[in-house]
């Protein structure tokens, strides 16, 4: 069987991404929510990083309100230049009305990948290796290697694949949760 290309496995991943329905995507949504508290996911980690939803990944923020309601700080990416910023969020009212969830952009108060304790990472493809096809500029490689706690990547079951290509810089994550349930890396 030939190999596709990252490129290749990109653009057809993420067009049927964004190929499904609305409904659909809200259901499956919830599901991967579930999924996060059946697993106790979440456990002691004190500093969450999440992630909003763009171009059709899976929507977690609706438990955006229970992490800061249970004292935990919630952390969202924000992409400044060539890099990733980590932010810590206080309210889900800083992310702009209109398009939710998005940070304004004057905001970020840093914090350091180390202190993350658990980190959501989208992604557009995942294996059964824990390895991540992202969005084409290596946003998360930078950053992930610092990051100590579990790193589990948040997708739909048709994005995780037997294997997908993996080069020398793609960062693992631990784990892979998708609606179905959650799997751990080989
Ligand atoms: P993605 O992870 O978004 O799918 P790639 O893995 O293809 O994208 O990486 C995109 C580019 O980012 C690559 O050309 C690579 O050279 C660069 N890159 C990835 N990780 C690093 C890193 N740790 N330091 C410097 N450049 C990196
Ligand atoms: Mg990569």
């Amino acid at each position: 069987m030939k190999t596709l290309s990252k490129k290749e496995l990109r653009n057809t991943i993420r067009s049927l991404r964004r190929g499904l329905p609305t409904d659909e995507h809200r259901i499956l949504s919830q599901r991967i929510l579930e999924n996060i508290k059946t697993f106790g996911i979440l456990g002691d980690a004190k500093v969450i990083l999440a992630f909003c939803p763009f171009d059709g990944e899976p929507d977690i923020s609706p438990m955006f309100d229970e992490i800061l309601k249970s004292g935990k700080d919630l952390v969202l990416p924000k992409v400044v230049g060539n890099s990733l910023k980590l932010c810590r969020v206080h309210s889900t009212e800083t992310l702009s009305a209109g398009s939710f969830c998005i940070l304004e952009p004057a905001e970020c108060e840093e914090v350091d990948p180390e202190k993350i304790e658990l980190a959501f990472i989208p992604g557009v493809a995942f294996d059964k290796r824990g390895c991540r096809l992202g969005m084409g500029k290596g946003y998360y490689d930078r950053i992930l290697g610092r990051v100590k706690g579990l790193k589990v990547g948040v997708a739909f079951s048709f994005q995780v694949l037997e294997k997908i290509p993996c080069d020398p810089w793609d960062q693992r994550v631990d784990a892979v949760l998708t609606e179905e349930g959650i799997f751990y890396r080989r």
